[in-house]
């Protein structure tokens, strides 16, 4: 049985498998993967607080090399229907693109993944030299605890070694083989608290107002760059997101002040070195403050090498494009996978992820799949 990637990208849009619901979208994906000779395990996760997250580890072969492919069946709400002009989960083709729910980002990069495993399985005459494993979960858009990142705690736990990985995430910003991820920027968020002492703002001498420290302490913040970039990254970089008091009066000076904001950061930084950085920077104004932060993820590289290079070939071979190399964008997955073996991302187009009217060119699906084809057929080849 040979996979209709059409219909397979049709049936995974088809569950609308908004974060954290599995609808139906990873059952499908295993009863594939298990027609084709995959040893498949559900692993469903729910600890702390969160809601039950369905994942899905699909392995064959039982020898290294191990080649993964990684992603996730959950998608973004699509907002208002009013927006779309096909139910976003009816998937509808017109005029050469396939649109939908999670079409980009990234249901048909899956379809394209589990179709290349079959090609590649079905032209190897001999016996796979090595293995083939998809890690999907459910769990990439939501808070990602339930997800990818427990997946490998319980691979590690169970002796599933890989050894290098390609996650299908939208890597291309317009046309299929413009860009490949080999890493991203580290992500956290601060919340900047000052206090103050609220009064009339007649009388400032009996208040104390915090809005005016707050105001220095972030000038103090963002006046000079965190660094200049480096080789494979842009410039760290702070952005103020929201700075308020809350204050509905017109003569009141405010008891508090807060502000907050997202921190991207290259790979001359760690989250701690960084934070340290911040905080010299705040001590520096001499003003008492109150800091929280939270770190989404660290930033990380796979330095150009096997993995890159095979997935720049594959793609060069089937697109006629030379992809850069780009370490640019938010966050994903590939953050916690980076631990465990060497990480690329690419997949489809970007342009449309998480936006009302999703889409993909039906051709650019065809042609992921031949690349991802090509990339096992070149790993494999050069690994035995
Ligand atoms: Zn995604």
């Amino acid at each position: 049985m040979t996979i209709d990637l059409v219909e397979l990208s049709k049936d995974l849009i088809r569950c609308p498998s908004i974060t954290p619901n599995e609808a139906g979208a990873i059952g499908i994906l295993e009863e594939k993967l298990l027609s084709m000779g995959f040893n498949c395990r559900r692993l469903p996760f729910a600890e702390e607080g969160m809601p039950s997250v369905e994942n899905l580890y699909a392995r064959i072969g039982s020898e290294s090399p191990h080649f993964c492919f990684a992603g996730h069946t959950d998608v973004v709400p699509p907002g208002d229907n009013k927006d779309w002009i096909s139910p976003p989960f009816e998937p509808e083709v017109r005029e050469k693109f396939l649109f939908g729910r999670g079409a980009a980002d990234m249901k048909c990069a899956i379809a394209a993944m589990v179709s290349a495993a079959e090609m590649f399985l079905k032209s190897e005459n001999k016996k796979l030299q090595g293995s083939i494993s998809f890690l999907i979960t459910g769990d990439e858009e939501g808070p990602a605890i339930n997800g990818t990142s427990k997946v490998l705690e319980w691979m590690e736990k169970s002796g599933e070694v890989i050894d290098a990985c390609i996650v299908g995430e939208p890597t291309n910003p317009e046309n299929l083989g413009e860009m490949i991820k080999i890493g991203r920027r580290g992500s956290m968020n601060i919340e900047l608290r000052v206090e103050g002492i609220q009064g009339h703002s007649a009388y400032p001498h009996l208040a104390d107002n915090p809005i005016h420290r707050l105001i220095n302490m972030m000038t103090g913040l963002i006046a000079t760059p965190l660094d200049g970039g480096s080789e494979f990254f842009q410039p760290s970089d702070i952005q103020v997101t929201t700075f308020d008091v809350g204050n509905l009066a017109t003569n009141v000076i405010p008891a508090r002040a807060e502000a907050r904001c997202n921190v991207r950061f290259n790979d001359l930084h760690s989250s701690d070195s960084l934070i340290k950085v911040i905080r010299d920077r705040l001590d520096a104004t001499g003003i008492a403050y109150n800091l929280n932060v939270r770190v989404s993820g660290e930033s990380f590289l796979t330095k150009p090498g096997l993995l890159s290079t095979i997935t720049s070939e594959s793609v060069n071979a089937l697109t006629g494009i030379e992809p850069v190399l780009s370490t640019a964008g938010g966050t994903s997955d590939a953050r916690f996978i980076k631990e465990h073996c060497p990480v690329v991302e690419f997949g489809l187009c970007n342009e449309t992820a998480h936006k009302a009217n999703e889409c993909v060119r039906i051709d650019d699906i065809f042609t992921l799949a031949e690349i991802y084809e090509n990339i096992l057929v070149r790993y494999f080849s050069e690994k035995s």
